[in-house]
């Protein structure tokens, strides 16, 4: 994809900790986007898309706060930047965690549970088609994964597992309670870069 001015688009994977180099793997992988980490708020006003990866969202959360991220963030997506969260990433953008007190973006109108798959399925994998982005199964990995207990009215299910919601679209706010970036599968990624596009 190629942004106004001829050059090819740039994602961002925000790289405080986590799963980041799985993810800018896959978007290099599609050769149609340049995929760069994003640590600090030059890069951030960059970028035309961010990807907030899985990881531990309490250490994530607090490195936003501590950098001054979560304004710029907040800013760049209430503007209409596309952004994917992956089960971490989740957990940042919910307006409402239904097992913490604390909350972070606040820009996606769900209502999420941390570790919601407790100890025994604490991790697992599965495969289920997401009508949406593919009519072929995906893989899905999930690690101390969160679910999607409630949905405001903007927001569309995406993924539904297990009668537990797991991926969702608020218009230009994507979020997987799974991880793609560890499948080898980029259909989600190429999925990511086409809402781009739109967005354009
Ligand atoms: N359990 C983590 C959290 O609550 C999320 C796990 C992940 O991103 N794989 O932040």
């Amino acid at each position: 994809m190629h942004s106004g001015d001829g050059k090819m688009a740039t994602i961002g994977v925000l790289s405080l900790q986590g799963a980041v180099t799985e993810h800018l793997a896959c978007l290099n992988q599609l050769e149609i986007v340049r995929g760069v980490a994003v640590k600090t708020r030059p890069p951030l006003e960059k970028v035309d898309a961010l990807i907030i990866p899985g990881g531990e969202s309490t250490a994530i959360g607090k490195l936003l706060k501590e950098y001054d991220l979560i304004a710029p963030l907040q800013e760049r997506i209430k503007g209409g930047m596309p952004v994917w969260g992956t089960c971490a990433g989740m957990i940042l953008l919910a307006n409402r965690i239904v097992n913490q007190d604390t909350t972070y973006l606040n820009v996606l109108d769900v209502a999420v549970r941390r570790n919601a798959y407790g100890s025994q399925l604490d991790s697992f994998q599965a495969q289920a088609v997401v009508e949406k982005v593919s009519p072929e199964p995906f893989p899905l990995v999930f690690i101390r994964a969160p679910y999607i207990e409630q949905v405001g009215p903007e927001v569309e299910v995406l993924l539904c597992l297990h009668g537990h919601i797991v991926a969702v679209q608020q218009q230009h706010i994507l979020a997987t309670a799974f991880h793609p970036e560890l499948t080898g599968d980029l259909r989600f990624h190429r999925f990511f870069v086409n809402m781009l596009n739109e967005a354009a």
